[in-house]
């Protein structure tokens, strides 16, 4: 009912017959999640064979089940989840996320969301977004993995909390930096609130962010939550980065 009256009043609001998310191109209203049929089929979709930890998609010549970054290291969460493989079209979608009609978007990459992760039996109690620095997030006006999480909050009819994990520096951007580097960089930047600590003891949370890399952020503030007595931490990306195989 709550889901319904939401739907409506953001239908009203921004209506979703306007543009394809991808390429901006006109489309009608019966484009399931507003992308035209071209977009559809570049998107590449993680919906065969994904990594058994971190839920990347694999190369479907590859014939291990974990990708090489999960084989080489060990998260702290339990398991992840991703739509679709970072590349140029995701990045255009994610791109104008960021920086365009961020609700109108918003809204649609949630439903993307909220359709892959129906799609698993997942059991868990909250949704908490990864963290952006306070600083940051007033220049840009807000923080797109917290927009996601508030929307799939709606859709799964489960709490989200915004102010649980906090980030307490800003960090130096994780695309220039190797595997090694990005935990370093990383490393003790996030924090769990002493007043939120009793609301997450033996919960079971679903942390959501816009783009899953080699992990690093999650896995940081999957073990700030679980040294504060979180019970088992899911972590859930619109994109995921490619698996990169390395040269042996
Ligand atoms: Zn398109
Ligand atoms: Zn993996």
């Amino acid at each position: 009912m709550l889901k319904k009256i939401f739907e409506d009043l953001m239908e009203l609001i921004y209506p979703s017959n306007i543009y394809c998310i991808a390429c901006g191109n006109l489309i009608d209203k019966t484009r399931p999640y507003s992308l035209c049929d071209s977009c559809v089929r570049t998107l590449k979709w993680n919906n065969k064979s994904s990594c058994e930890k971190c839920g990347k998609k694999l190369n479907e010549s590859f014939s291990q089940n974990l990708c090489s970054d999960c084989m080489e290291s060990q998260h702290f969460f339990e398991k992840g989840y991703s739509c679709v493989e970072y590349g140029l079209a995701e990045r255009k979608i994610l791109h104008n996320f960021k920086y365009k009609d961020k609700a109108y978007l918003c809204r649609k990459l949630s439903e993307i969301m909220y359709d892959r992760i129906n799609l698993e039996n997942l059991n868990v109690d909250m949704l908490i977004p990864v963290p952006m620095y306070i600083r940051k997030q007033r220049i840009r006006g807000y923080n797109q993995a917290e927009l996601l999480t508030k929307y799939l909050s709606i859709y799964m009819q489960l709490p989200y909390y915004k102010k649980v994990l906090v980030r307490k520096h800003d960090t130096k951007p994780m695309n220039s930096l190797g595997v090694e580097e990005r935990k370093e960089n990383i490393k003790k930047a996030f924090t769990v609130k002493d007043k939120w600590v009793k609301i997450i003891q033996n919960k079971k949370i679903l942390l959501i962010d816009d783009i899953y890399t080699t992990g690093s952020t999650v896995d940081e503030c999957s073990r700030m939550l679980l040294n504060n007595g979180a019970d088992k931490i899911y972590v859930f990306a619109f994109a995921a980065g490619a698996d990169i195989l390395k040269k042996v």
